[in-house]
């Protein structure tokens, strides 16, 4: 079964360097331009198909990804689903900037990448997330 990976980024030229990186069959990548719209995927997949890691941009002009986060990470509460265990899903941010880390961090995400990144950067960090 391939790992579902949602990524959640306003910049298309990143969606395009994601999907490409994760390409094959260990992979599905879903991509989605705004915060609403990866709000969306994430509680449209809950008992379906659910996602196995979330790579989520912090500035994006709808929604951050700072609010993206604390959405998913309130509903997996009201599911009982503690922050950083079992099935709680893992979140990497991408930033620009390294003043939002400690906002993501408080908000809940489990790792970050600085933009821009190396793409064996962005492979380790999910490997060392999900079992692939
Ligand atoms: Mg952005």
């Amino acid at each position: 079964m391939p790992k579902r990976i949602l990524v959640i980024d306003d910049e298309t030229i990143n969606q395009k360097l994601i999907k490409n990186l994760l390409k094959g069959d260990q992979f599905e990548v879903v991509t989605v331009d705004n915060g609403t719209k990866g709000v969306k995927a994430y509680f449209d997949s809950i008992g379906k198909s659910p996602f196995d890691l979330i790579l989520l941009d912090i500035v994006m002009p709808d929604m951050s990804g700072i609010e993206v986060l604390k959405k998913i990470r309130e509903e997996e509460k009201s599911r009982g689903i503690k922050y950083g265990y079992g099935s709680s899903i893992p979140i990497i941010m991408l930033t620009a900037s390294k003043e939002s880390w400690m906002d993501a961090f408080d908000g809940g995400c489990d790792d970050y990448l600085l933009k821009p990144f190396k793409n064996e950067q962005i492979l380790n960090k999910i490997k060392e997330k999900i079992n692939v």
